[in-house]
């Protein structure tokens, strides 16, 4: 194999050899020498020459030998002609290569051609986009609707029954449309679903679909509002015009307040593209008769924005309240949501509904998924209520903050802050028992009390208020009867914004003060309890307002002073509890009964558990 490989190599060489030394030869033989200008001059006159070829500055020539030269001319040299001529020589010339028209002209425009052809470019580029906005849209834009057959069935909505029976008719006109038409009834084109978010609204809206099995068409109101102008009309009409080929179905429109905002108001950009697309909703809802088997159902949490000329008699005339589950809402859609998750026998779901006032759907939903996750991190193998608790915790406030580093000074006072809370909140009347209380911050707080309600607060009395303050100033007392008004910490900060304004509600809002007397003396309608942004009214005389201050003061005295005495005669009590806090960090409603008691503190239910997973 080799010897052959060699073989051919050589004769490969030999080849381009010969080829190398026959044009070799050939170029020898044609050989044309150079010379100088002076030489050629000589020549001339020696009368060798036969025939010179001009051409340009460069001269061949051919001597009566036959050989060939070639010089160059250093200086234009008028007399050279002459001198030829004289001499009888055959002189030739090459003419000079003549350009085409058409490409001078060509390297002369190119620089314009090639700008005019960048902008044609870049213009077909943008017109090729608003085409594709407009016209490929259904086909790249499938985000938008879909129209599977949904398997959501009212079981799966819990907790919002009145909610449910209102569309429960939907389903019946979706399914037998003719019943409905045959006695000339007209059934409602739109439905304005309204609620806080995470309640349910498409929940609901799936399972009509669901239970109709009709198929299910879902956009966003914020997907209409485009760049471009038109655009978001123009997919209005291809909804409607998609949902016309598969009615009967339900159009599913989510933040509808994003395109349905009131007409004029110069509320952000792009208002032209807002009108036109909501303008083409409203001719489309009119242009559809109520046969055609097409629902519309849209939500939103802001219904107050929204233009009037959607709420018309015709379009969303009928308004469906979705609102934030109850207690025995949320134990029911705590159930929905547990039913795919093994459960460890001690959980009960109606303290896990009690402990979560004002979660939505979505957040119990969120809860329950957490809880599993929690139990998967630890290598359980059923959820157990301990991991609800740490699930609740982390999203109410946050994680568990463990790699802060706190002193053991900071921790002690945080645990005679805590332990104030939580002696005033069981010795003062009507107030809601202390469920479980802890030292390991959380969020921004450095320890948090948590205090479980019996039930959802609905209307509260003047006595389970005043104790409300009374107990929020329990922590601030404990620092200060413990460690000295002079090392009071800035920690309650949170605690004297609640009480204070939960005393000037009781003074300007729930006439709870004798000297001012049932009035209102307030104009903000939002509770003052949760957001700071209280404001004296003008209508109120600088007399009044200054007996409003003193009313407050007066309150906030009484009851601060009643949570001092209280603390005072426990005190055995808050030491106690602040050694089982460093000891536990985290102690729960049982512990807090036997420190009430002045009881030895019996350890936590799955301490071990605890202990384990902690550290
Ligand atoms: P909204 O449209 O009101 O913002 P969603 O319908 O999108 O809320 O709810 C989000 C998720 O929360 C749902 O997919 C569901 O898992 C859960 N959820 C909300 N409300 C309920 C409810 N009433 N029953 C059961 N699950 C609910
Ligand atoms: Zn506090």
């Amino acid at each position: 194999m080799r010897d052959i490989v060699k073989n051919s190599l050589f004769w490969l060489v030999i080849f381009v050899c010969c080829i190398f030394a026959l044009i070799g030869l050939n170029i020898n033989s044609k050989k044309i020498h150079n010379t100088d200008y002076t030489t050629f001059l000589s020549i001339i006159e020696k009368n060798e020459i036969k025939k010179v070829r001009i051409n340009g500055n460069y001269i061949n020539f051919i001597k009566k030998d036959n050989s060939k030269y070639t010089t160059y001319i250093p200086m234009h040299d008028t007399k050279l002609l002459n001198r030829l001529l004289s001499k009888h020589i055959i002189i030739s010339g090459i003419p000079p290569k003549q350009k085409s028209i058409l490409f001078s002209i060509f390297i002369s425009w190119f620089p314009t051609l090639l700008l005019i052809g960048v902008w044609f470019y870049f213009m077909r580029q943008v017109k090729n986009n608003v085409g594709k906005g407009i016209n490929s849209f259904g086909k790249s834009k499938t985000r938008i609707f879909f129209d599977k057959k949904i398997k959501i069935s009212f079981a799966d909505v819990a907790g919002c029954d009145e909610a449910k029976e209102e569309v429960r008719e939907l389903v019946e006109y979706l399914k037998e449309p003719k019943k409905f038409q045959k006695l000339g009834g007209k059934i409602p084109k739109g439905i304005l679903m309204i609620g806080p978010p995470g309640t349910g609204k498409t929940l609901l809206a799936k399972a009509i679909a669901g239970e109709a099995k009709v198929s299910f068409l879902t956009l966003s109101g914020s997907d209409f509002v485009e760049m471009f102008v038109g655009v978001g009309a123009s997919r209005v009409r291809d909804v409607f015009n998609h949902a016309r080929k598969i009615a009967p179905c339900i159009i599913f429109i989510d933040e509808i307040d994003a395109v349905g905002r009131q007409r004029g108001s110069a509320f952000g950009g792009g208002n032209d593209e807002r009108e036109q697309t909501l303008n083409q909703m409203l001719v489309e809802m009119d242009g559809f008769e109520g046969n055609e088997g097409i629902i519309l159902i849209a939500a939103t949490n802001r219904p107050d924005v929204l233009d009037s000329a959607l709420l018309r008699p015709g379009r969303f005339d009928r308004q469906v309240v979705v609102s934030l589950p109850d207690i025995l809402g949320r134990e029911k859609i705590l159930q929905v949501h547990m039913k795919n998750i093994p459960l460890s026998t001690d959980v009960d779901t109606m303290v896990i509904a009690r402990g979560t006032p004002g979660f939505s759907g979505a957040d119990l939903s969120n809860l329950v998924n957490e809880s599993a996750l929690c139990a998967a991190r630890f290598n359980q193998k059923v959820v157990s209520m301990s991991d609800f608790e740490q699930a609740k915790d982390k999203i109410l406030i946050g994680s568990e903050r463990r790699s802060m580093v706190m002193t053991e000074l900071q921790r002690e006072f945080t645990a005679y802050h805590e332990s104030g809370h939580v002696i005033i909140g069981r010795l003062v009347p009507e107030h809601d028992p202390a469920h479980k209380v802890t030292i390991v911050p959380r969020g921004r707080a450095l320890g948090v009390t948590f205090f479980l309600p019996e039930s959802d607060v609905i209307n509260l009395s003047r006595e389970k208020i005043e104790s409300q303050i009374s107990t929020l100033y329990g922590g601030r007392l404990a620092e200060e009867i413990i460690y000295g008004t002079q090392k009071v910490s800035t920690g309650s900060v949170n605690d004297i914004k609640v009480a204070t304004n939960l005393a000037r509600n009781m003074v300007t809002k729930w006439g709870f003060s004798e000297k001012l007397g049932p009035l209102l003396y307030t104009n903000e309608d939002t509770d003052v309890i949760f957001n700071n942004t209280f404001s004296h009214t003008k209508y109120i005389s600088d007399i009044t307002a200054s007996i409003i201050d003193q009313e407050i003061k007066l309150l906030i005295e009484k009851n601060y002073n009643r949570a001092k005495k209280i603390l005072k005669d426990n005190l055995d009590i808050l030491h106690a509890m602040k050694d089982a806090l460093m000891k536990y960090e985290t102690i729960d409603a049982m512990q807090i009964d036997d420190l009430m008691n002045r009881k030895t503190v019996r350890h936590p239910i799955n301490w071990e558990n605890d202990a384990d997973k902690n550290f």
